[in-house]
Protein backbone atom coordinates (compact mmCIF):
# COMPACT_ATOMS: atom_id res chain seq x y z
CA UNK A 1 0.00 0.00 0.00
CA UNK A 2 1.29 4.07 -0.68
CA UNK A 3 0.43 6.08 1.59
CA UNK A 4 0.70 9.52 0.17
CA UNK A 5 0.56 12.47 2.02
CA UNK A 6 0.20 14.80 -1.12
CA UNK A 7 -3.37 15.72 -0.17
CA UNK A 8 -2.73 17.47 3.72
CA UNK A 9 -3.18 20.64 4.43
CA UNK A 10 0.51 22.32 4.29
CA UNK A 11 1.52 21.73 8.00
CA UNK A 12 2.73 25.62 9.01
CA UNK A 13 0.77 27.62 10.85
CA UNK A 14 1.35 26.81 14.87
CA UNK A 15 -1.51 25.35 16.72
CA UNK A 16 0.15 25.76 19.78
CA UNK A 17 3.27 26.78 21.48
CA UNK A 18 5.59 25.93 24.80
CA UNK A 19 7.20 28.70 25.78
CA UNK A 20 9.96 28.15 28.48
CA UNK A 21 7.85 25.65 29.98
CA UNK A 22 8.91 23.87 33.32
CA UNK A 23 7.57 20.71 35.41
CA UNK A 24 8.75 20.23 38.51
CA UNK A 25 6.75 17.42 40.65
CA UNK A 26 6.10 17.53 44.24
CA UNK A 27 9.18 14.89 44.75
CA UNK A 28 11.52 17.66 43.60
CA UNK A 29 12.10 15.78 40.29
CA UNK A 30 12.49 18.03 37.28
CA UNK A 31 10.70 16.30 34.69
CA UNK A 32 11.05 19.68 32.32
CA UNK A 33 13.22 22.48 32.28
CA UNK A 34 13.00 25.74 29.48
CA UNK A 35 10.79 23.78 26.99
CA UNK A 36 10.17 25.44 23.81
CA UNK A 37 8.04 23.63 20.86
CA UNK A 38 5.48 24.58 18.27
CA UNK A 39 3.03 22.08 17.16
CA UNK A 40 2.16 23.06 14.06
CA UNK A 41 -1.56 22.68 12.04
CA UNK A 42 -2.12 19.45 10.40
CA UNK A 43 1.41 18.59 11.29
CA UNK A 44 2.36 14.77 12.36
CA UNK A 45 5.03 15.43 15.21
CA UNK A 46 7.13 13.24 17.24
CA UNK A 47 8.90 13.38 20.27
CA UNK A 48 11.72 11.38 20.71
CA UNK A 49 14.00 10.47 23.56
CA UNK A 50 15.20 7.92 26.14
CA UNK A 51 12.94 7.16 28.94
CA UNK A 52 12.73 9.40 31.70
CA UNK A 53 13.27 12.63 29.20
CA UNK A 54 10.36 14.02 29.57
CA UNK A 55 7.99 13.04 26.64
CA UNK A 56 5.04 12.14 28.30
CA UNK A 57 4.95 15.13 30.57
CA UNK A 58 4.94 17.41 27.58
CA UNK A 59 2.20 15.43 26.27
CA UNK A 60 0.47 15.79 29.23
CA UNK A 61 0.24 19.24 29.60
CA UNK A 62 -0.69 19.75 26.38
CA UNK A 63 -3.46 17.46 27.18
CA UNK A 64 -4.44 19.77 30.23
CA UNK A 65 -3.39 16.34 32.47
CA UNK A 66 -1.35 18.31 34.52
CA UNK A 67 -0.28 21.84 34.54
CA UNK A 68 3.37 23.73 33.75
CA UNK A 69 5.12 24.96 37.17
CA UNK A 70 6.96 27.24 34.89
CA UNK A 71 6.44 28.82 31.52
CA UNK A 72 3.02 28.45 29.71
CA UNK A 73 1.36 27.42 26.28
CA UNK A 74 0.41 29.47 23.83
CA UNK A 75 -3.07 28.31 21.64
CA UNK A 76 -3.95 29.78 18.58
CA UNK A 77 -7.01 31.61 18.80
CA UNK A 78 -9.49 29.19 17.17
CA UNK A 79 -8.35 26.56 18.89
CA UNK A 80 -9.51 28.12 22.06
CA UNK A 81 -12.20 29.32 20.95
CA UNK A 82 -13.49 25.64 20.08
CA UNK A 83 -12.16 24.71 23.60
CA UNK A 84 -13.80 27.51 25.33
CA UNK A 85 -17.30 26.25 23.83
CA UNK A 86 -16.45 22.59 25.41
CA UNK A 87 -16.71 20.78 22.39
CA UNK A 88 -14.09 18.30 22.59
CA UNK A 89 -11.38 18.85 19.91
CA UNK A 90 -8.17 16.72 21.63
CA UNK A 91 -8.09 12.81 22.39
CA UNK A 92 -5.71 11.28 24.02
CA UNK A 93 -4.26 7.23 23.40
CA UNK A 94 -2.40 5.70 26.24
CA UNK A 95 0.33 3.17 25.91
CA UNK A 96 -2.40 0.73 27.11
CA UNK A 97 -5.83 0.06 25.87
CA UNK A 98 -7.39 1.13 28.68
CA UNK A 99 -10.72 -0.45 27.43
CA UNK A 100 -14.05 -1.52 29.99
CA UNK A 101 -13.84 -5.41 29.72
CA UNK A 102 -17.63 -5.65 30.77
CA UNK A 103 -18.33 -3.50 27.64
CA UNK A 104 -18.57 -4.33 23.94
CA UNK A 105 -16.33 -2.75 21.35
CA UNK A 106 -19.51 -0.59 20.33
CA UNK A 107 -19.70 0.60 24.02
CA UNK A 108 -16.02 1.04 24.57
CA UNK A 109 -16.01 3.76 21.29
CA UNK A 110 -19.15 5.27 22.85
CA UNK A 111 -17.50 6.24 26.47
CA UNK A 112 -16.17 9.89 25.60
CA UNK A 113 -19.70 10.69 23.87
CA UNK A 114 -21.58 8.98 26.31
CA UNK A 115 -19.94 11.64 28.84
CA UNK A 116 -21.07 14.05 26.71
CA UNK A 117 -24.54 12.79 26.97
CA UNK A 118 -24.64 11.35 23.84
CA UNK A 119 -27.17 8.27 23.54
CA UNK A 120 -26.40 5.11 22.36
CA UNK A 121 -28.54 5.51 19.35
CA UNK A 122 -27.46 9.15 18.14
CA UNK A 123 -23.97 7.99 18.56
CA UNK A 124 -24.10 5.38 16.15
CA UNK A 125 -22.96 6.45 12.92
CA UNK A 126 -20.17 8.33 14.87
CA UNK A 127 -19.08 5.03 16.36
CA UNK A 128 -19.55 3.14 13.12
CA UNK A 129 -17.43 5.86 11.40
CA UNK A 130 -14.74 5.53 13.69
CA UNK A 131 -14.55 1.40 13.55
CA UNK A 132 -14.74 1.55 10.40
CA UNK A 133 -11.36 3.54 9.96
CA UNK A 134 -9.40 1.69 12.34
CA UNK A 135 -10.90 -1.77 10.19
CA UNK A 136 -13.17 -3.15 13.04
CA UNK A 137 -16.71 -2.52 12.01
CA UNK A 138 -17.68 -6.41 12.00
CA UNK A 139 -16.06 -6.72 15.10
CA UNK A 140 -18.56 -3.88 16.99
CA UNK A 141 -20.34 -6.34 19.54
CA UNK A 142 -17.10 -8.13 20.77
CA UNK A 143 -15.60 -8.04 24.25
CA UNK A 144 -12.29 -6.82 24.91
CA UNK A 145 -11.63 -10.39 26.10
CA UNK A 146 -12.04 -11.65 22.12
CA UNK A 147 -9.31 -9.11 21.01
CA UNK A 148 -5.71 -9.65 20.09
CA UNK A 149 -3.39 -7.09 21.23
CA UNK A 150 -3.36 -5.13 18.19
CA UNK A 151 -7.30 -4.87 18.26
CA UNK A 152 -7.55 -3.33 21.11
CA UNK A 153 -5.24 -1.00 20.47
CA UNK A 154 -7.52 -0.06 17.28
CA UNK A 155 -10.51 0.32 19.73
CA UNK A 156 -8.76 2.54 21.76
CA UNK A 157 -8.07 4.48 18.45
CA UNK A 158 -12.02 4.33 17.42
CA UNK A 159 -12.33 5.76 20.55
CA UNK A 160 -10.18 8.08 20.22
CA UNK A 161 -11.41 8.94 16.89
CA UNK A 162 -15.04 9.15 17.74
CA UNK A 163 -15.15 12.48 18.72
CA UNK A 164 -13.18 13.70 15.54
CA UNK A 165 -10.71 15.14 17.04
CA UNK A 166 -8.40 18.15 15.77
CA UNK A 167 -4.99 17.46 17.68
CA UNK A 168 -4.81 13.42 18.73
CA UNK A 169 -1.83 12.97 21.48
CA UNK A 170 -0.40 9.71 21.53
CA UNK A 171 1.52 8.20 24.24
CA UNK A 172 3.94 5.11 23.01
CA UNK A 173 0.76 3.74 21.62
CA UNK A 174 2.24 0.94 19.80
CA UNK A 175 5.02 0.30 22.11
CA UNK A 176 3.98 -3.43 23.52
CA UNK A 177 3.21 -4.68 20.19
CA UNK A 178 4.76 -7.37 17.78
CA UNK A 179 6.91 -5.65 14.73
CA UNK A 180 4.25 -6.58 11.97
CA UNK A 181 1.16 -5.53 13.96
CA UNK A 182 3.26 -2.57 14.97
CA UNK A 183 3.58 -1.70 11.17
CA UNK A 184 0.37 -2.56 10.42
CA UNK A 185 -1.24 -0.07 12.93
CA UNK A 186 1.54 2.35 11.29
CA UNK A 187 0.48 2.79 7.66
CA UNK A 188 -3.36 3.20 9.35
CA UNK A 189 -2.91 5.67 11.46
CA UNK A 190 -1.16 7.57 8.44
CA UNK A 191 -4.23 6.50 6.88
CA UNK A 192 -6.55 8.68 9.66
CA UNK A 193 -4.37 11.28 9.73
CA UNK A 194 -4.36 12.14 6.05
CA UNK A 195 -8.80 11.35 6.33
CA UNK A 196 -9.02 13.57 9.05
CA UNK A 197 -6.53 16.04 8.19
CA UNK A 198 -5.84 16.27 11.86
CA UNK A 199 -2.58 17.03 14.38
CA UNK A 200 -0.77 14.18 15.61
CA UNK A 201 1.52 14.47 18.50
CA UNK A 202 3.45 10.55 18.70
CA UNK A 203 5.43 9.80 21.50
CA UNK A 204 7.89 6.96 20.79
CA UNK A 205 11.40 5.92 21.93
CA UNK A 206 11.93 4.21 18.37
CA UNK A 207 14.07 6.60 15.73
CA UNK A 208 12.24 4.02 12.80
CA UNK A 209 8.99 4.34 13.85
CA UNK A 210 9.37 8.26 14.33
CA UNK A 211 11.25 8.37 10.90
CA UNK A 212 9.00 5.99 9.18
CA UNK A 213 5.78 8.60 10.61
CA UNK A 214 6.58 11.76 10.83
CA UNK A 215 7.25 14.89 9.19
CA UNK A 216 8.66 16.75 11.81
CA UNK A 217 10.44 15.07 15.20
CA UNK A 218 11.87 16.40 17.85
CA UNK A 219 14.81 14.84 19.99
CA UNK A 220 14.47 15.42 23.83
CA UNK A 221 17.65 15.61 26.42
CA UNK A 222 16.71 14.41 29.71
CA UNK A 223 18.33 16.37 32.89
CA UNK A 224 16.56 18.50 32.18
CA UNK A 225 13.90 17.35 29.80
CA UNK A 226 13.69 19.81 26.85
CA UNK A 227 14.51 19.51 22.89
CA UNK A 228 17.25 18.71 21.53
CA UNK A 229 17.13 18.39 17.86
CA UNK A 230 14.84 18.78 15.28
CA UNK A 231 14.80 16.73 12.11
CA UNK A 232 12.43 17.50 9.18
CA UNK A 233 11.16 14.69 6.99
CA UNK A 234 9.14 15.79 3.67
CA UNK A 235 5.71 15.26 4.31
CA UNK A 236 5.02 14.34 0.80
CA UNK A 237 7.30 11.42 0.98
CA UNK A 238 5.15 8.69 0.12
CA UNK A 239 5.14 5.98 3.32
CA UNK A 240 5.19 2.38 2.17
CA UNK A 241 6.93 -1.03 2.31
CA UNK A 242 9.24 0.45 -0.15
CA UNK A 243 10.53 3.37 1.77
CA UNK A 244 11.23 1.30 4.62
CA UNK A 245 13.77 -0.19 2.80
CA UNK A 246 15.44 3.02 0.78
CA UNK A 247 18.43 4.79 0.83
CA UNK A 248 16.16 7.82 2.25
CA UNK A 249 14.96 5.96 5.16
CA UNK A 250 18.12 4.74 6.20
CA UNK A 251 20.37 8.13 5.86
CA UNK A 252 17.18 10.06 8.17
CA UNK A 253 16.98 6.90 10.44
CA UNK A 254 21.15 7.81 10.34
CA UNK A 255 20.64 11.33 11.14
CA UNK A 256 18.12 10.78 13.57
CA UNK A 257 19.89 8.59 15.78
CA UNK A 258 22.82 10.81 15.76
CA UNK A 259 20.94 13.49 17.05
CA UNK A 260 19.72 11.02 19.55
CA UNK A 261 22.87 9.58 20.62
CA UNK A 262 23.75 13.67 20.90
CA UNK A 263 21.32 14.24 23.23
CA UNK A 264 22.01 11.51 25.57
CA UNK A 265 25.67 12.84 25.82
CA UNK A 266 24.28 15.90 26.12
CA UNK A 267 22.05 14.61 29.35
P1 LIG B 1 9.35 9.92 29.31
O1 LIG B 1 7.96 10.00 28.80
O2 LIG B 1 10.32 10.62 28.42
O3 LIG B 1 9.79 8.52 29.62
P2 LIG B 1 8.27 11.15 31.70
O4 LIG B 1 7.65 12.42 31.24
O5 LIG B 1 7.34 9.99 31.96
O6 LIG B 1 9.43 10.73 30.69
O7 LIG B 1 9.08 11.41 33.06
C1 LIG B 1 10.08 12.41 33.18
C2 LIG B 1 10.62 12.39 34.60
O8 LIG B 1 9.59 12.83 35.48
C3 LIG B 1 11.04 11.00 35.09
O9 LIG B 1 12.16 11.15 35.92
C4 LIG B 1 9.82 10.53 35.87
O10 LIG B 1 10.21 9.60 36.86
C5 LIG B 1 9.32 11.83 36.46
N1 LIG B 1 7.87 11.82 36.70
C6 LIG B 1 6.92 11.65 35.76
N2 LIG B 1 5.69 11.74 36.31
C7 LIG B 1 5.88 11.96 37.64
C8 LIG B 1 5.01 12.16 38.75
N3 LIG B 1 3.69 12.14 38.61
N4 LIG B 1 5.58 12.38 39.96
C9 LIG B 1 6.92 12.39 40.13
N5 LIG B 1 7.79 12.23 39.11
C10 LIG B 1 7.30 12.02 37.88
Amino acid sequence: MTLSTDDTPPATAPLLALKGVGKRFANSVTALDGLDMQVRQGEFLSLLGPSGCGKSTALRLIAGLAEPTAGHIDWNGEETARRASGRPSISFVFQEPTLMPWASVFGNVHLPLRLAGVSARAAEPAIMEALEMVGLSQFRDAYPRELSGGMKMRVSIARALVTKPRLLLMDEPFAALDEITRFKLNNDLLEVWKRLSCTIVFVTHSVFESVYLSSRILVFRARPGRVHAEVAIDPNQPRDEAFRTSPEYVGLCRETSTALARAMEAA
